[in-house]
């Protein structure tokens, strides 16, 4: 299964991409996380691509489109991936369309996650991540069972330096202005599912599964 999940900053990807992981066995490759991971280990890229995200803005295209090109040629993707904030501009969308060309793959579905601005902005000040194991919460919709600590690893949860409300509201505007598009690209290239993503956690998981398993 080689899967895009769509959708602005704070829609759900990571939280379903997780599941989905588990189900099918194939990796999450989240951009953001990759780039975070850099940042925290103050690699050049990581230092290159830190002003860009602490601002809410974009990683430029060069630096992503690599990122993903090197991690869709490592063993784990040999029977699908679950790709997460990638691709979001149609020049990444074209790049990965001729990464994929090239390893003889093409995408099954690419499903879109659509979600009312206010109630983005709520779910991503409310998010939370445990430090340890990545896993995501919400203090409201999604809690851990012991407050503030990861109900899988005990690891303590902090909140992403970028969810704050200013620069919240700046990522949803690059998500209109550049990410946007990608709903029509992939409409037109009839891979796309657009799924209701205003409903709680498990109905969303249960729908996009029904979907998936519907062909
Ligand atoms: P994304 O990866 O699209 O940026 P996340 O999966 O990290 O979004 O979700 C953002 C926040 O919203 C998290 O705190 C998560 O627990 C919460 N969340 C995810 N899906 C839902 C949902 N369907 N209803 C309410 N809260 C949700
Ligand atoms: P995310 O974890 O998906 O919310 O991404 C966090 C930040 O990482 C974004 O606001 C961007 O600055 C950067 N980023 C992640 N993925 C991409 C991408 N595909 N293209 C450009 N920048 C990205």
């Amino acid at each position: 299964m080689k899967l895009i999940l769509l959708g602005p900053p704070g829609a759900g990807k990571g939280t379903q991409a997780k599941m989905l992981t588990e189900r099918f066995s194939i990796p999450q490759i989240s951009t953001g996380d990759i780039l975070r991971a850099a940042v925290k280990d103050k690699t050049p890229m990581g230092l290159k691509a830190k002003q860009y995200m602490d601002a809410g803005g974009l990683v430029p295209d060069e630096v992503v489109v690599g990122i993903v090109r090197d991690r869709l040629q490592e063993a784990d993707c040999i029977n699908g991936f679950i790709l997460d904030g990638f691709p979001r501009t149609v020049a990444q969308a074209d790049a990965l369309q001729t990464s994929l060309e090239e390893m003889d793959k093409a995408l099954d579905r690419v499903i879109s996650l659509d979600v009312d601005a206010e109630a983005l902005v709520e779910r991503l000040t409310g998010r939370r991540t445990c430090k340890d194991c990545g896993r995501g919460y919400h203090v409201q919709f999604d809690p851990p069972r012991v407050d503030a600590l990861c109900d899988a690893c005990g690891g303590s949860l902090f909140q992403r330096d970028d969810d704050q409300e200013e620069t919240i509201r700046k990522r949803l505007q690059v998500y209109a202005d550049q990410t946007s598009p990608l709903i029509s690209y992939y409409r037109d290239a009839d891979v796309l599912i657009e799924l209701d993503g205003m409903q709680p956690i498990p109905q969303v998981q249960e729908k996009m599964l029904s979907l998936l398993q519907a062909g």
